[in-house]
């Protein structure tokens, strides 16, 4: 298992916003993390990159543990998030954006990782002279992706990557989030677009109140009466 998650607790001062939360990611796979505002989805994530300590559970990455560890040790062992929201430079460059995806790193292949990157997000390499904030909304998320890609994840973790694109841009997104897995990342992907999702998932889990309250296969889920209801918008 690449990523294992057990009985992940999170406390913000008196809420408990994860109340043992367990999820596993098998290596090569997509994963949905599912839920309604507020259930614990990107606190989860944070768990994982260590940007929040978790007040118990363990959290174990290619069978070791990374719990308590720093964000900047766990992004080097190959766990990289793409935050919400996207937190780019805006007045930096696209270039000087995914040239800060690989600050941690000093190897003579960030030029071909780059090319890589181009290769997933042509636009990317049309704007590189750009300043990041004069791009839309769906560049400004693949700018995202490519500068976690630039760090060489193994497992990337993307937290909402449709949220407030156009039907068609979030196509485009889904896209590539398959081929970037494909070429072998493995993905939890946390999304309120149940739709998207559970299209590029193989198995989900629904968060509700900071707890799973539904797992298994991405197509069971799309069955399941309970999720049809409340996150796919059938009535
Ligand atoms: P959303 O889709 O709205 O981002 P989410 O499922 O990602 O929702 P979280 O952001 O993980 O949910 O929040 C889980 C709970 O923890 C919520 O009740 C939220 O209000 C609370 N919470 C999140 N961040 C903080 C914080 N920094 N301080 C205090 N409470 C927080």
């Amino acid at each position: 298992m690449l990523l294992e998650v057990e009985g992940l607790r999170v406390r913000y001062g008196g809420a408990e916003a994860l109340r043992g939360v367990s999820l596993a990611v098998p290596e090569g796979d997509v994963v949905a993390l599912l839920g309604g505002n507020g259930a614990g989805k990107t606190t989860t994530l944070r768990a994982i990159s260590g940007l929040v300590r978790p007040a118990a559970g363990g959290i174990r990455f290619r069978g070791r543990p990374i719990t308590g560890q720093r964000p900047k040790a766990i992004v080097a062992a190959g766990v990289v998030q793409v935050p919400e929201g996207r937190q780019l430079f805006p007045r930096m460059s696209v270039l000087e954006n995914l040239e800060l995806g690989a600050y941690l790193r000093s190897d003579r292949e960030i030029r071909s990782d780059l090319e890589r990157v181009f290769g997933h997000f042509p636009v990317l390499r049309e704007r590189a002279r750009q300043a990041a904030g004069s791009l839309s909304g769906g560049e400004q998320q693949m700018l995202a992706i490519g500068r976690a890609l630039m760090a060489r994840p193994r497992l990337l973790l993307l937290d909402e990557p449709s949220l407030g694109l156009a039907p068609r841009v979030v196509e485009e997104i889904a896209a590539i989030v398959h081929d970037i897995n494909r070429a072998g990342v493995s993905i939890l992907l946390v999304e309120q677009n149940a739709e998207m999702a559970l299209g590029l998932a193989r198995t989900a889990c629904v968060l509700e109140s900071g707890t799973v309250a539904i797992s298994g296969a991405a197509a069971d889920l799309r069955a399941d009466e309970r999720v049809r209801r409340a996150y796919l918008g059938v009535a």
